[in-house]
């Protein structure tokens, strides 16, 4: 393809694009293939000789189209959101167009720099603490990770290899120190709540350390309370295990939980004499979004006592996948966790020490330029507008809480409306039947097609998970879909009563 040829492909395609926008509310939202539908439509082996371009662009219609699920469709209230935007999808064809691997500060300076400013702008944006800000007085902030599970897996080797560094600080190097670090390293335990999300557990399964969960209750909406922090810890210590790293949640994948970070800081101050062994980690994956209104930004403050914060705007801030802002309090134990320096990547301005070399703060070398396309959507939606797109859904949320609340005869809300999100369950039968019957419903509202909702079990409680973050949702869709629940619990109603 030459430039004549990609000017022409390209202005056809972003046509395409535009109409399939547009054509995104009349579609099924969840794909209704059957596995394995692709192989056949297409050749056992790859073509030899160049196709016209025109005959791939239609078959990215006819073949790949019918096995796309419509995560921009208003019916889209599975999961978590994970939003895109016309300034994103532009700033991602920039983004492919300075293609490289960028890796160190050299492979593209503007990639590192604009990655630093922008993380600093966000960071203000959400109200978070100064400490995590570049310019911060302990040496902080942000990176740009490809997912919230490979922003905790990241910080977790910061944190043992910190933990590890501080409990045989006071031995000389040699032998000694180093089976010292090893006997430790047998000994160490990541810890997440019960709510926490897997990419914890998973964490520690690659670093080959224990985890354990502390414990939550419907009491205090599933949020890690300090108090049962406090025991979880005394037990392991009672077990001589060493505690070295916690996932603090704001927001949380079942219900949208927040932990007590209060709680959190009291509960690990009080250890005695190793109050900053727990490296505590905050992530906010989906409702880090939520900090961008006034309202939320005092959950932020406690987070000045933690290590780390992580937030995904390809959840729910408009900016295309992937986009996972980390932020550390103090950079120094990444790059001390994370650098190696072979001589193939060394250069004058790596040595020099004077800029920022991303490579240390994750675990791939390469990277993509992703801060261009978070620097496009600040400026085109301003904080102002991305507040307004939160506020939105944060308040259909609220409303389909209400109308829940209006049938208590058919529905009960098991978690009330935060962040977008409302969890719900079948009312106005015996406790042994509501899991059933709630699933059912559930099993029905996806099978017709307009809606796609998940549901989630807590505590054995099965509930219907209806997030309404999605940019293009409104009034009337939150109206359809209650409709549509209220008529399949009314139809089970009346078939039990038949
Ligand atoms: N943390 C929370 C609270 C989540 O809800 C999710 C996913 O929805 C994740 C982490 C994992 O996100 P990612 O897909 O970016 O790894």
């Amino acid at each position: 393809m030459d430039t004549n040829e990609f000017r022409e492909a390209a202005k056809a395609a972003i046509d395409q694009i535009a109409d399939y926008h547009e054509s995104i509310p009349s579609r099924r939202v969840v794909s209704d293939v059957q596995p394995g539908y692709l192989r056949p439509l297409l050749p056992a082996s790859p073509p030899l000789d160049p196709e016209p371009f025109a005959d791939i662009q239609a078959d990215i219609h006819s073949k790949i189209m019918p096995g796309i699920t419509h995560w921009a469709s208003p019916g889209f209230m599975a999961f978590f959101p994970c939003s895109s935007s016309y300034p994103a999808a532009i700033a991602e064809m920039w983004s492919g167009a300075f293609n490289g691997a960028h890796f160190n500060w050299i492979c593209s300076p503007a990639v590192t720099e604009l990655e630093t400013v922008v993380l600093d702008w966000l960071a203000q944006a959400l109200g978070l603490p100064e400490c995590f800000l570049s310019g911060g007085e302990t040496h902080g902030g942000g990176v740009i990770h490809g997912s919230a599970s490979e922003a905790v897996l990241t910080v977790m080797v910061a944190a043992r290899d910190k933990f590890l560094a501080a409990k045989t600080a006071h031995m000389p190097d040699g032998e000694a120190k180093e089976d010292e670090t090893w006997r430790l390293r047998s000994r160490l335990v990541a810890l997440g709540s019960a709510g926490a999300h897997s990419s914890t557990k998973k964490a520690a399964q690659v670093l080959g350390v224990r985890f354990a969960t502390v414990p939550v209750s419907e009491e205090h909406g599933f949020a890690m309370q300090g108090a049962a922090l406090a025991k979880t810890l005394d037990e392991l210590a009672a077990k001589g295990l060493e505690p070295f790293y916690l996932t603090a949640t704001l927001g949380s994948t079942d219900v949208c939980a927040v932990d007590d970070f209060p709680g959190i800081v009291e509960a690990l101050s009080r250890r005695a004499g190793t109050p900053d062994d727990v490296w505590v980690h905050v992530d906010a994956a989906y409702a880090g979004s939520a900090l961008l209104l006034d309202e939320n930004k005092p959950l932020a403050k406690p987070v000045a006592h933690f290590h780390s914060f992580n937030f995904n705007p390809h959840k729910w801030m408009l900016t295309t996948f992937d986009c996972s802002a980390v932020w550390v309090r103090s950079r120094a134990h990444l790059i001390t966790a994370l650098s190696i320096k072979p001589p193939y990547l060394r250069n004058q301005f790596s040595d020099s020490e004077l800029v920022t070399d991303y490579r240390d703060w994750q675990i791939p070398l390469g990277r993509r330029f992703r801060s261009l396309k978070l620097w496009v959507v600040l400026r085109a939606y301003g904080v102002r507008g991305l507040q307004a797109h939160v506020h939105e859904g944060v308040e259909l949320g609220e409303k389909l809480e209400a109308k829940i609340r209006e049938r208590e005869d058919l529905f009960t809300v098991f978690t009330p409306a935060r962040f977008a999100l409302v969890t719900l369950r079948v009312g106005g039968v015996g406790e042994e039947q509501i899991n059933a019957r709630t699933e059912e419903l559930y099993e029905a509202i996806n099978a017709g097609g307009q809606f796609y909702l998940t549901s989630t079990v807590v505590d054995g409680k099965f509930a219907i998970r209806v997030c309404t973050g999605v940019a293009a949702l409104r009034e009337e869709h939150v109206q359809k879909l209650f409709d549509l629940l209220v008529e399949g619990a009314q139809k089970m109603v009346k078939g039990q009563a038949g």
